[in-house]
């Protein structure tokens, strides 16, 4: 079974330039940018440009540059934000919702990286 990827989410309709998003990095295969509901100080969702659904989309079926690129994007973000532990920071959470059992809210893979507070114990 492959994963039926929406255009009409609301991250496509972002990467389409149809929606205003605070950016803060931006590569050839990947976008951040800043929640717009944020749970912690810091709360950037991290997304590849290309159509994957969830995290195991991606993960099956990027290119290793595309999935390289997510992750040093990422990386990036935790130092810039100050939250990196390698650079300073106290820590952060990156999180992945997917599907109905994972509460997936957008259908465009995403990572969540929170920080600037204790974020306090995984709730399942
Ligand atoms: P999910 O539940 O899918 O893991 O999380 C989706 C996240 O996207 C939520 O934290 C929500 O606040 C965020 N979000 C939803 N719509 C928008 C939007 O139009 N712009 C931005 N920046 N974030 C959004």
């Amino acid at each position: 079974m492959s994963f039926e990827y929406d255009d009409s989410n609301i991250f496509a309709r972002i990467l389409r330039g149809e929606i205003p998003n605070d950016t803060v990095a931006e590569t050839e295969h990947t976008l951040a940018f800043r929640d717009i509901d944020p749970k912690a100080p810091s709360h950037v969702l991290v997304i590849p440009k290309g159509k994957y659904v969830t995290f195991d989309d991606f993960a099956a079926n990027a290119s290793e540059a595309e999935i390289v690129d997510f992750m040093r994007v990422t990386a990036r973000i935790a130092r810039d934000e100050g939250l990196s532990t390698g650079h300073g920071g106290n820590g952060f959470r990156a999180i992945t919702n997917a599907g109905n059992d994972g509460v997936q809210e957008v259908p465009h893979f995403h990572l969540h990286i929170l920080g600037g507070r204790v974020i306090g114990p995984m709730v399942v």
